[in-house]
């Protein structure tokens, strides 16, 4: 029967006769159902466009009555289309009023076809209306007609994206790709940026949906997977991933879906029926992703990620696109991503940047750490945003709460607008105390010193006005760079953070790589538990040669001034014994060789590992200074895994066990005349700030964004009278007291801004 018509190829061409005519959206796509009608031999075509109220509008149909136009309207989920748009799914019925979904609307005199097939207009992850043949008499359509019409749909879904329909909208009415929508994630780095979305791997749009020359599109097709196939290949021959965000599973996923026999048959069968390659592939992938977003299993929806992958290589081989990301931004631009590796995000233009949304992404994953460091906004684990957003929509990024508004309305962007100014002042009020030292109303001070680990996060000492560079974490440089930096490498760097240092100590950090810090370009070692597995100084004391290396180029950098060094994960005296012969050895050679020294060499430990809470008179006796760990130890204290959400908030960290873990070690550090840091996250929360400075420490090194908001608290509190208060309940635990909240109405009460 469709043969007769000359089947979806012909249709293609007649729509595309169709789109080129110069007449108005309405007439066009009266035009379009007629054709269709008659091509798939049914006596009605419909198309609902979806609405961003949610509803679906008829916006042309050949055969219903035609009074029922843009007055027609269905919510999502009600009768047979709004099922199909709710699915995102076809559905084909031989009789249609038998079906429980069926919903009778008079006003379109629908009652006498009996037969029904819809497919939904689909574009990315978003539904933006249905498409409906219906036939009189009773009827099974076939899989082909089925493919047919979706194919047909994809013509009216970039007619709907283009914005060709929107003189069509009724007055106030918008349809629901503008919908504004409020999406959740976990909050990476803080602070608000309101702009418009990149998306970080741009999808391509294809423009040109139907084959001038099949033959010739097949050819196309062919060389495409060809190319692709080979380049992946090299990939995974490569062990080449970082930098392009490429992952060597997922790379072997992409492989092995790009021989996989069903999706290349799907390709060709979607070429014959009239589309270009670059079509075919986008229909393909429709298909795939509205089949996979159904899935509710984990490691199914997963691979969409995969396939997407997939479609995008084919994509850019066939249009020669160039690769996703180029660093260029437009002004106030908001990154979206399914993922980024570290380095990817500092490829990009700061100057521009004023948010980042990722579909992955945990606060302790490295782009998260990137992101703060760059004082860039960031929220991860927002599920499909990829798939949500276009290019150039409105997009507000609010760090604190974790909350991504799309589209937003006026009001929403003017509230969050007041939230982004609010903040600036405060951050202004921040600056005014940049130069005045963290002394509580009763007059001690304590030292606000700075987290850093890359050379960009350095110029924040001097903006913020931290006391010293309290930890650098030197393994963020190994973690983004493509392979071990070798000793000039390290050199330079350690150079260069102590000039930005600008006079400030720097306290500097062993590498302290394991767990989740892998660097790309080391075998990866499989461990049940990684976080008690082979890393930090273990790995240091295993392997002396990197360690050495590394002591050695931070030995040369600081030539002529202090030099403070720090191990991580020490579990024993022995061990920090051990890494202190190691240091001292390099100085020792150094000195030998006629290289300038520091004048003074302060080797000290991060206490992060339980077992070191006793053995804290002999760590003293051992190490210059100290410096707590709180991210890690508490962890481990807890046996709470620091990175898995269900857990890591569970204990709290102003619980009487925790803090008295933490006061035996500033205890001991007193005893012993060494002085005691702590410089995990805890310290740049104020409420805990306020905690630690009561029960001993003097000492404090956070995020940069945190020294003002911790001056600020500080500066309004008494800290005798807080300890006072807060002592009796570390003392004699109660557990119908729960200490945070009543040092936080304590310290609010003194006017403490928390
Ligand atoms: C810590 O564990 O508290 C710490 C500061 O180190 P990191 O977060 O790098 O493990
Ligand atoms: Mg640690």
């Amino acid at each position: 029967m469709r043969g007769a018509l000359g089947g979806p190829r012909l249709l293609l061409r007649r729509l595309r006769e169709v789109m080129a005519e110069p007449v108005n959206a309405q007439a066009r796509l009266d035009r379009i159902v007629i054709h269709i009608a008659a091509n798939m031999v049914a006596e009605v075509c419909s198309v609902y466009v979806a609405r961003s109220d949610g509803k679906l509008e008829l916006y042309a149909t050949e055969g219903l009555n035609r009074e029922a136009v843009h007055l027609t309207t269905m919510t999502t989920g009600e009768g047979l289309v709004g099922l199909i748009a709710e699915k995102a799914e076809s559905l084909a019925l031989a009789d249609a009023q038998a079906h429980p979904a069926f919903s009778y609307r008079p006003e379109t005199g629908e009652e006498i076809y009996q037969s029904f097939l819809g497919v939904p207009i689909l574009r990315g992850g978003n539904t933006l209306g249905v498409l409906v043949v219906q036939n009189r008499a009773r009827r099974t359509y076939s899989e082909e007609e089925v493919e047919a019409l979706q194919t047909t749909a994809m013509l009216l879904a970039e007619m709907i994206a283009s914005g060709e329909l929107q003189s069509l909208a009724q007055p106030g009415q918008s349809f629901s790709l503008q919908k504004p929508m409020a999406l959740k994630g976990a909050p990476l780095s803080e602070g608000v940026g309101l702009g418009h979305a990149v998306l970080h791997e741009p999808r391509i749009v294809v423009k040109q949906l139907v084959a001038e020359d099949p033959q010739a599109e097949m050819r196309r097709l062919d060389a495409a997977i060809q190319a692709m196939r080979e380049q992946i290949d090299q990939l995974v021959a490569r062990g080449d991933r970082y930098g392009m965000g490429e992952h060597r599973d997922v790379l072997e996923t992409v492989r092995m879906f790009a021989n996989d026999r069903g999706w290349l048959r799907r390709l060709r069968e979607a070429l014959e029926s009239g589309l270009t390659a670059e079509a075919a592939v986008e229909r393909v992938q429709n298909d795939a992703r509205a089949k996979l977003q159904r899935q509710t299993d984990p490691y199914l929806r997963e691979r969409l990620h995969d396939l997407d992958d997939l479609a995008n290589r084919l994509l850019r081989q066939l249009t020669g696109a160039g690769p996703a990301h180029g660093g260029v931004l437009p002004p106030n631009a908001i990154l979206v991503a399914r993922n980024m590796g570290p380095a990817a995000l500092l490829e990009y233009d700061r100057a521009n940047l004023r948010g980042l949304v990722l579909e992955d992404g945990s606060p302790t994953s490295h782009v998260a750490i990137i992101a703060r460091a760059l004082g860039v906004p960031a929220i991860g684990e927002v599920p499909n945003v990829t798939d949500l957003v276009e290019t150039g929509d409105a997009i507000i990024v609010d760090g604190g709460s974790g909350e991504v508004q799309l589209r937003p309305t006026s009001d929403v962007e003017a509230a969050y607008g007041e939230k982004a100014r609010l903040r600036a002042r405060r951050q202004e009020q921040y600056h005014k105390l940049r130069d005045v030292p963290a002394i509580t109303r009763d007059g001690v001070e304590i030292g606000l010193h700075m987290n850093a680990g890359l050379l960009i996060d350095c110029q924040h000492a001097t903006e913020v006005g931290a006391k010293s560079i309290g930890l650098f974490r030197t393994e963020l440089q190994f973690m983004v760079a493509p392979s071990f930096p070798r000793l000039s490498e390290q050199y330079n760097l350690y150079r260069k953070v102590i000039e930005a240092a600008d006079g400030r100590p720097v306290t500097f950090r062993t590498l302290d790589i394991g767990s989740d810090k892998v660097l790309p370009y080391m075998a990866k070692m499989e461990e049940e538990n990684p976080a008690l597995g082979w890393r930090a100084i273990r790995i240091g004391l295993d392997r002396p040669g990197l360690l050495r290396i590394q002591l050695r180029a931070i030995l040369r950098a600081g030539a002529g001034r202090e030099m403070r060094i720090m191990f991580p994960m020490v579990a024993t005296t022995a061990e920090l014994s051990r890494a202190k012969a190691i240091a001292w050895r390099e100085f020792e050679f150094l000195r030998r060789h006629g290289y300038e020294l520091p004048t003074e060499l302060k080797l000290g430990v991060m206490v992060e590992v339980p077992s070191l809470l006793w053995q804290l008179d002999e760590i003293c006796a051992l190490a210059d200074f100290l410096s707590v760990g709180s991210n890690d130890l508490t962890q481990y204290l807890f046996a709470a895994d620091r990175d898995n959400k269900r857990v890591s908030v569970r204990y709290d960290t102003l619980s009487p066990a925790n803090l008295r873990a933490l006061k035996s070690i500033v205890d001991a550090g007193d005893r012993h005349g060494r002085p005691v840091n702590l410089c995990g996250e805890m310290g740049g929360r104020p409420l805990e700030a306020i905690a630690l400075a009561a029960i001993g420490y003097r000492g404090l090194s956070m995020t940069p964004s945190a020294i003002g908001p911790v001056k600020a608290a500080l500066r309004a509190i008494d800290l005798r009278v807080t300890r006072e208060f807060l002592m009796p309940m570390v003392d004699k635990p109660d557990d119908s007291v729960c200490v945070r909240q009543e040092l936080q109405a304590f310290v609010e009460k003194q006017g403490a801004p928390l």
